[in-house]
Order: C-alpha cells, then structure tokens, then sequence
C-alpha cells in the first residue's frame, strides 16, 4: 500500500497560503494525512517570489528537507509556485529529491501528479504552462466538515500591470478572471462550512472582470454579490491597485456594511518620479485623492499599504516625500522593504542602484515612523468597543480568570479576550470593549453573555 503521508511548507502572501490550503485539502480528501517533515512520504514547498532572495530561500529549504528525511530518494519532493514557475525543470538537476515542479497555473493538477509520482517512482512531471482561461480547481470538503471561520476566495489569477520591479506577471501569468458564478459557488460552500468572514483575492482585484474571461461582472457589482450571500457577516479582499480603483469601488465602502472598514492600498512611494520609474501609473495627487475619496465613503477606514525603500534612483528627497505620504495618509501599518533585484524584472537593468547601507538606514527610519503611526491608532482604540470574530485560542499565556481567545475585530487586528470555559467560540461574533492597546494586538473584555 502506499505510504501516504505529507507535509507541505508554505511561503508567501495569502494567494499562496490559499494554494496550499487547498492543496492540503485535496490531498486529505484523497487519503492523505498530515505528518511532520520527518515522517513525511510527501513534501510540498509552495513557493513565493515577493519576498527577498526567493530562489537561495527556497534552496535552503530544499536542503533542510534533505537533511530531515536523510537523502532518502524515495520521499517525493514538489515545488509549486511562483519559483517553481521561474526556475522550472533546472529545479530536477539541483536537487534529486525534486520530481514535481509545478508553476501557478499547474498547481490545480498537482493532487493528480503526486498519486501518479508515487506510484512511478522513476518518473517526474513538470506542470508548468500557462493557461489562457482561469482553471476551476478540483473542490474538497474541510477534513472534519468544519471551515475556518475566515475563508480566503480566488477571484482571479495573474496580473496585466508589469510593474518594473516585479515578476508577477511573468510568474503567475497574465490576468485571468474566474466566473463570478463559480466564485459565488465557493463562497456559498465556504459559509456552510461556517465561514462568516471572507477575503477575495487577487493580484489586482479592481481590473476583476476587466479581461477577456471575465463574464460582464465588474468587481463592485461582485463585491455587492457576495455582501449579500446569506449568513455572510464580513467581507475583505486584497489587493486592490490604486489606479484601477473606480468611484463604484469607492461607493462600496459606502453601500456595503458587510465589507470591513480596513483596505490594503499599495502606494509604494511617496515620489512622483519613483512611482513613475514603477510604472504604478499614479503620482501622489491621485493617491492622495483616492484616499480622500475612500474616507469620505467610510470614514473610519484605517488604511495599510506596501511600500519600496531604495527603489534604483531614489534620492533622499524622494525618501522624504514618501516619508510625508505616510503621515498625511496616516497607514495604521504598512510592509515594507529595501528594493533588490528579481531575475527577469525590468528594474533590473535600472542605472543608479541604491547602496544597501543607505536603503537599509531609510528603511529604518521608515519603520519608526509606522511604528508611532501604528502604536498610536491602536492606543486610539482604547476604550472603544467592537465586534470579534474568534478564530481560536490565544497564543498569548495569561493567568485570567477565564481561557483567553483570540478573534480579529474588523480592522483584521488581533484582540485577545476572556470568554467563559467549557465550550469551543470557534467562529463566534463577540461584542467587546477595547481595555488596552499592545504592540500590535489589543486587549479586550467581553460585553455581554449572549452569543450569536
Ligand atoms: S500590480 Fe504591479 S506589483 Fe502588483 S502584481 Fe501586478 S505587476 Fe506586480
């Protein structure tokens, strides 16, 4: 019989951690169980090319792999993802290990090549052509019938904007929209698995619709069909693009109670000629107008972004306006990072790289001014009272009187709180009022007895 035991390592943003949740899914469907790196017959590396130094992270990680399952040629290692997409059938040569290499469009065949692979143990099998339509993606049920209560929904695949310094486009292929029917399928099937949070996603939800699959359903008119799926308490979606943002997105901060008060807008500088050396397609009046426009629509909106530090040519007056950006948006948080090459980008070839020392003190500076920004709109929330939806126990450890939980409120920020013994709130909606702000979590006490 065969040994069908797997362990899968995820890297990334939240489009990979759907991928491989997915996968798990699939893969438990089809008789496979969990097990530790060890112990496993089967290992998965999902790859993600945004962070820095994808391709030496993810060789790493093959030769930890090697290391734990000491060499063992019989254990099936896959890689999927955006660095299986760029490295390819090269990633067979570096470690023999390796017989599956699957890229962003190939992963939905993956379930399928595993069982093959482990029955051939001679075989490999590379999945990496792209698609030109969306492929609809083989549906399994949650292991023991019950969801997450927050579910992550793919709307789209790939991404039309080449921006200079990325290799999304290359990597996940050009943009493919899903059918909304399928979409709104999913999304049904999510929230009778208990589901009362859910996040589209996609590279650039906004341009949803906007390609040759898409079936005549804009985003907005998407965003108001899942709003109004039954039992559906919160609705979230990444990432947006501040140019493709239309006034009916905009609108549907207004129109939409189910669609949280929180949106991630990448600005990435606060330049106008690093933005256009992007080609982000913005400068700072138009994000500065967005923002304007998106607070009027829904004037508690707390905004987060991504932002590049020493992008090829940034001088210490284009740091400074991306500095003043940052407080005149006033981001309750941000990602951030000092620019480094990716293979195959157009930045790449860039004159006027940016020394590390100097990105790296930028950088720095950067981040103690989130800092303020984030401590200070978290301690704002002190005293102001919301709603969480409990994910689960809390990881922090502290001597209450009662087991402490944690849900997220719908600003997405932890807050941890003590409700009663005895029984799992899993996926409960609890009224809380905010006693303490933490680095980056909250504090909260339960207001009532009663739960949804
Ligand atoms: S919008 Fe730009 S940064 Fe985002 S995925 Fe597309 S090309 Fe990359």
């Amino acid at each position: 019989m065969l040994d069908k035991s797997c362990h899968i390592i995820t890297f990334g943003c939240q489009m990979n951690v759907r991928d491989s949740q997915w996968l798990g899914r699939v893969l438990y469907a089809r008789g496979f169980r969990q097990t530790p790196l060890e112990e496993a017959q089967v290992v998965v590396v999902n790859t993600c090319s945004v962070r820095e130094k994808p391709e030496l992270k993810v060789m790493s990680t093959l030769g930890r792999i090697r290391q734990a399952t000491g060499g063992n040629p019989r254990v099936l290692v896959c890689v999927t993802g955006c660095v299986a997409q760029q490295l390819g059938k090269a990633l067979f040569e570096r470690e023999h290990q390796v017989r599956l290499v699957a890229g962003s469009d190939g992963i939905a065949a993956a379930p399928q090549a595993i069982e093959r692979l482990l029955e051939e143990p001679d075989l490999r099998i590379d999945l990496l052509d792209f698609t030109n339509h969306y492929v609809e993606r083989e549906s399994a049920p949650a292991p023991d019938g019950k969801g997450e209560p927050s579910a992550y929904v793919n709307i789209m695949q790939g991404c039309d904007n080449f921006c200079s310094y990325c290799i999304v486009p290359f990597t996940r292929g050009r943009q493919k929209s899903r059918g909304s029917n399928a979409i709104l399928e999913e999304c049904r099937h999510a929230i009778a698995e208990g589901a009362r949070e859910i996040t589209l996603l996609g590279q650039n939800v906004n341009a949803f619709g906007r390609d040759k699959n898409g079936d005549g359903t804009s985003f907005a008119e998407l965003l108001h069909h899942v709003a109004n799926l039954p039992g559906l308490e919160r609705l979230r979606y990444v990432t947006p693009h501040p140019r493709d943002m239309g006034p009916d997105d905009i609108a549907a901060f207004k129109e939409l109670p189910q669609l949280c008060p929180r949106l991630h807008l990448p600005m990435q500088s606060g330049s106008d000629a690093i933005l256009t050396s992007m080609r982000r397609r913005y400068n700072s009046k138009d994000f500065l107008n967005l923002v304007e426009k998106l607070r009027k629509a829904r004037p508690d909106l707390a905004l987060s972004t991504d932002l590049i530090v020493g992008f090829p040519g940034e001088t210490e007056q284009d740091f400074q306006a991306t500095l003043r950006m940052v407080r005149e948006c006033g981001f309750m948080s941000s990602f951030s990072f000092c620019y480094s090459d990716r293979p195959g980008a157009r930045a790449v070839l860039f004159p006027h790289k940016v020394s590390a020392e100097v990105a790296q003190d930028r950088l720095l500076r950067l981040q103690e001014l989130q800092d303020d920004l984030g401590r200070a709109w978290l301690e704002k929330r002190t005293g102001s009272t919301t709603t969480l939806l409990i994910e689960g126990r809390s990881p922090r450890d502290w001597q209450g009187e009662e087991p402490a939980w944690q849900g997220r409120d719908p600003y997405g920020i932890p807050v941890h709180v003590e409700l009663p013994a005895g029984r799992d709130h899993t996926g409960q909606m609890v009224p809380v009022s905010i006693t303490q702000a933490k680095k980056h979590s909250l504090m909260g006490r339960r207001l009532v007895q009663t739960f949804s």
